[in-house]
């Protein structure tokens, strides 16, 4: 397992002609299963057939994007979408939204009066995504805020009408504040809400030898990554449940 790991990360990245096929080959989600052809099968089988149209084509849109290594994975969107119809979410939150593929997702899962706050310092990539989510008719759950999230946060936590409001959180931004996050979102989300840290795998990272050759962003926040999923698996306050998909998603259900 380590040594597939360390395989991904020491892939040459940027040096070669087909760039963007060499990057999509090291998006973790593709990592952290067995082999290229099982996760071509779950998405052939069981993901594209059921996806939305619109997810399709917000898809398409990201695909052309240069920083698409970034985006949600179509098995993910369909998880999430999943986790929103279980729990009855009305109230969502979202930190990182870039063009929007886990935005629609949760969109498209709430009910017609269901809102998301979602929150992301760049616009510009949400707005790439935005007429999609018109068009399919959920850009009214949404209210987008441009921004660092943890100052809005702050911000949230001033009025106490906010405390314990959100059933659903959906974390996936700057991962050396996910800690930061987490100490406010904590009193955010009502009890037995969900909090999901998304790429709490870290591209297979976080299971191999510290001086395993990683590209400089990798290394930076990995330590961040195992900061985290240390201090989650001992918060008392919450019930995790630490999921292999896309880059690894970490559930944080509030106790009380
Ligand atoms: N959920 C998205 C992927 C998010 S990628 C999807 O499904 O496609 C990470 C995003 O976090 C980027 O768009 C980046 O602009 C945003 N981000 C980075 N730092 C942030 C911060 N401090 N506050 C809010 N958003 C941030
Ligand atoms: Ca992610």
């Amino acid at each position: 397992m380590a040594t597939a790991a360390a395989d991904q990360v020491q892939t040459p990245a940027e040096t070669q002609n087909g760039e963007q096929k060499t990057r999509h080959q090291e998006v973790g989600h593709k990592s952290l299963l067995q082999s290229d052809a099982l996760y071509q099968y779950i998405l052939e089988t069981s993901v594209y057939p059921r996806e939305p149209e619109c997810m399709k084509e917000l898809r398409e849109i990201t695909a052309k994007h240069p920083w698409n290594i970034m985006t949600t994975s179509a098995d993910e969107g369909q998880f999430l979408s999943m986790i929103v119809k279980l729990m009855n979410a009305k109230k969502t939150m979202e930190i990182g939204v870039y063009t929007g593929y886990s935005l629609l997702a949760t969109a498209l899962a709430l009910p017609e009066d269901g809102k998301i706050l979602a929150m992301d310092i760049n616009r510009e990539n949400y707005e790439l995504g935005l007429p999609v989510i018109q068009k399919a008719g959920v850009a009214h759950k949404i209210d987008f805020r441009e921004g660092p999230a943890l100052p809005m946060l702050d911000e949230l936590l001033n009025d106490p009408i906010n405390h314990s409001s959100f059933d659903f959180v959906f974390v996936d931004a700057d991962k050396d504040n996910y800690l930061n996050y987490h100490s406010r979102l904590i009193d955010l989300v009502r009890p037995g809400g969900l909090i999901g840290y998304d790429n709490t795998l870290w591209n297979g990272t976080v299971a191999v030898p510290a001086d395993t050759p990683m590209r400089k962003y990798i290394r930076y926040y990995r330590d961040f990554v195992l900061e985290l999923n240390k201090a989650l698996a001992a918060d008392q306050r919450v019930e995790i449940c630490q999921l292999p998909v896309g880059d690894g998603v970490t559930l944080c259900r509030r106790v009380s």
